[in-house]
């Protein structure tokens, strides 16, 4: 199966919905493959306080639910796929996935960025059995619980004062000395009576049957004073960061030594003509909802443009 679109836009966050909006309503005919996690990172997110002119706060599923409606409205097509292979050397652009082949002639790249992990065997064994990166997701199966979330900075409080409101007790495993997030979230964190930070220690590794029951941990790791020991939890949660969903991209655009997109200037352009990078993709500054969004937007009518001046919108 072969299917030609004007433009495609990968990924279905604030910057693929966005990208979208603007293309449709430029009568571009826009194409969403939404990747497997529809929605992006703000489904996994609670309150969204800081999304402009929502003055009470928004829930990031609803707001998702929200963009997908505003794109949906100028007719954007929305195909559930999963793109597994590209081929940007020649245009019309091929992009392959699981449920089928696509050809384009202008893409958007807004794949975004997924949360990294320590890199222990058993975060991998106890994949599923335990260890989470998304509090939101699976944070209701620790009602009453003890978890701990790796991390120390606006994520890992986020997700803390989340659990902190389903579990009994949450630990901050924090490798330095301070949080590094916003003093708005640096104080609520700890403020909560529950939760107990634990400042200047790394985790060595998880242990347990069936599932979590404890983590060992190591504080002043390397340190005279170095001291081991082990904390009894039910969960564990990662909230270290991210890393740009860029694996599909490499040898055909320029990344940049952590894996982002390089785009030119204030521009969305890639290295390749005719595809443009949206949201966080490329962005290991900002990361932010909003930005991503203006990004989408930039995108969009860079892509317009670009086909405007082929011939080919
Ligand atoms: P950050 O990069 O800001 O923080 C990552 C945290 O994880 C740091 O405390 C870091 O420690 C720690 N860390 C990283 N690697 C390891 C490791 N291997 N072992 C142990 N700890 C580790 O990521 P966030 O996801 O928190 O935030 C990303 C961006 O998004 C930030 O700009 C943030 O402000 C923003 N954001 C904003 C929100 C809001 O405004 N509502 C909500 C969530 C995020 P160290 O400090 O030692 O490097």
């Amino acid at each position: 199966m072969s299917n030609h679109h004007k433009l495609i836009i990968l990924g279905s966050g604030p910057a693929g919905y966005t990208a979208a909006v603007y293309a449709a309503r430029a009568n571009l005919k826009p194409v969403i493959i939404t990747g497997v996690e529809q929605g992006g990172q703000l489904m996994t997110t609670t309150e969204v306080d800081n999304w402009p002119a929502d003055a009470e706060g928004v829930q990031g599923p609803e707001l998702m639910a929200r963009f997908q409606a505003h794109a949906e409205r100028f007719g954007t097509e929305m195909i559930f796929d999963q793109i597994h292979t590209v081929d940007l050397q020649n245009r019309p652009f091929t992009l392959k996935g699981d449920m089928g082949e696509y050809t384009c002639d202008a893409l958007i790249v807004a794949t975004g960025a997924s949360a990294k992990y320590l890199g222990l065997p058993s975060e991998e064994t106890f994949a599923g059995k335990g260890v989470s990166a998304c509090a939101t997701c699976d944070g209701f199966f620790y009602r009453k619980r003890t978890v701990a979330v790796v991390g120390g900075g606006d994520t890992a409080c986020e997700e803390a004062m989340y659990l902190s409101s389903l579990a009994k007790k949450v630990y901050m495993i924090v490798r330095k000395p301070y949080l590094r997030a916003a003093e708005i979230m640096r104080k609520r964190v700890e403020e909560k009576e529950n939760i107990e930070i634990l400042y200047n220690t790394n985790t060595l590794g998880l242990y347990g049957e069936n599932g979590v029951e404890g983590a060992h941990l190591v504080r002043f790791k390397g340190e005279e004073n170095e001291e081991k020991y082990d904390i009894q939890i039910d969960g564990f949660f990662l909230a270290i960061g991210h890393l740009p969903n860029t694996d599909l991209f490499k040898g055909q655009l320029e990344l940049d030594p952590q894996g982002f997109i390089v785009t030119k200037g204030t521009s969305t352009a890639t290295s390749v003509e005719g595809v443009y990078a949206a949201g966080d993709v490329a962005d290991p500054t900002y990361r932010q909802g909003v930005v991503a969004a203006g990004s989408g937007a930039k995108a969009a009518i860079e892509a317009e443009r670009f086909l405007q001046d082929k011939g080919e919108k």
